[in-house]
């Protein structure tokens, strides 16, 4: 039995040495299986690939990819997958924030065939600032009402993965990439870990506020269309509302006799405003999908490898 574990990493440099102890520790714990580690540099702008390669150089159980720039995490991790031989795939950060410690218990689970998939989800989002908390809640409680497939929330991309699994991922070469819902999308059996949050033990996190709320518009556009269903359906109120407001004024015209066609311009100008907000909005919604189309039309890969070990093994 084989098990690929795939760590993407963008400027760890300082918690690498960390991952790779605490995984050498957990895998020796478990001598039944034999491993396999794939690191993939994410365009890091720090020592990180030089800290692999000499990794790699000490222990050839290690498979570094290196990008030719940054292409974000969902490429890394795809690019990971893609390069897993294994019969188990395990994803995992590499700032211990996903700890290696759970992977024996994770392997058991898998083991006893209970589940195709063992996630892992934080119960709690201690040390996270609690507007980037109260937003988190708010984006999962939108997009879970809006699709048909059930995102966990808290689920983390910390996961141990059978074969067929992997498989399923990697026939998605869609290049908008949202993991969480293409985990929840190709379904199989889940079991769900939970774990208290967990701080990143060196480095910083690369997802500032405007990142997570770009990721979050990226999750509800690749997963659902329920958005341009809000331009009918507002289309359809306001014209309603129009309607009402314009059988409301004939009578009132009709009973007070005034013909005056001045009197309707304040309230023509502020229908004529609303209807045009709504337009470009409905517009923006629109422009929002078609941009997305046109991004996987041109089905560029979703990254470039610059260098890598074991190429051709
Ligand atoms: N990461 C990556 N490419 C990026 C950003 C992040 O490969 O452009 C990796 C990063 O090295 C880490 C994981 O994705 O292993 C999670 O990133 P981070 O810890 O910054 O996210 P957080 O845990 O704060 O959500
Ligand atoms: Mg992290």
């Amino acid at each position: 039995m084989l098990i690929s574990l795939t760590v993407p990493c963008y400027n760890e440099e300082e918690a690498l040495p960390f991952l790779y102890e605490a995984l050498c520790k957990v895998m020796g714990d478990c001598p039944q299986y034999d491993y396999e580690l794939i690191l993939v540099n994410d365009g890091s702008t720090d020592k990180t690939l030089s800290v692999m390669k000499d990794m790699a150089a000490k222990d050839d159980r290690i498979h570094y990819i290196s990008f030719s720039r940054n292409f974000g995490k969902e490429a890394a991790m795809y690019a990971g997958l893609a390069a897993a031989k294994g019969d188990w795939v395990g994803l995992l950060d590499a700032d211990m924030q996903d700890p290696p410690s759970l992977l024996p218990e994770m392997f058991q689970t898998l083991e006893s065939g209970e589940a195709d998939i063992v996630a892992t989800r934080r119960v709690s989002r201690k040390g996270e600032p609690p507007i980037r908390s109260f937003f988190a809640r708010r984006f999962y409680h939108l997009i879970n009402r809006h699709t048909d497939v059930e995102i966990v929330d808290g689920a983390r991309d910390f996961r141990v993965m059978t074969r067929p699994v992997v498989d399923a991922i990697l026939k998605m070469p869609e290049c908008q990439r949202f993991s969480k819902g293409i985990f929840a999308w190709v379904g199989f059996r889940t079991k769900w870990l939970e774990y208290e949050n967990i701080e990143r033990i060196a480095g910083e996190t690369k997802w500032s506020f405007w990142k997570l709320f770009l990721y979050a518009i990226e999750g509800i556009v690749s997963f659902t269309t329920a958005p341009l269903k809000i331009a009918t359906y507002v289309g359809l109120l306001t014209s309603f509302g129009a309607f009402v407001y314009l059988l409301y004024y004939f009578i009132h015209a009709i009973i007070n006799r005034i013909w005056d066609k001045v009197a309707g311009y304040p309230s023509l100008l502020s229908f004529m405003l609303f209807l045009g907000g709504m337009i470009l909005m409905a517009l923006g919604i629109i422009g929002e999908y078609l941009a997305k189309t046109y991004l996987e039309v041109k089905s560029r890969p979703l990254y470039i490898i610059a260098e890598e070990n074991k190429k051709d093994d």
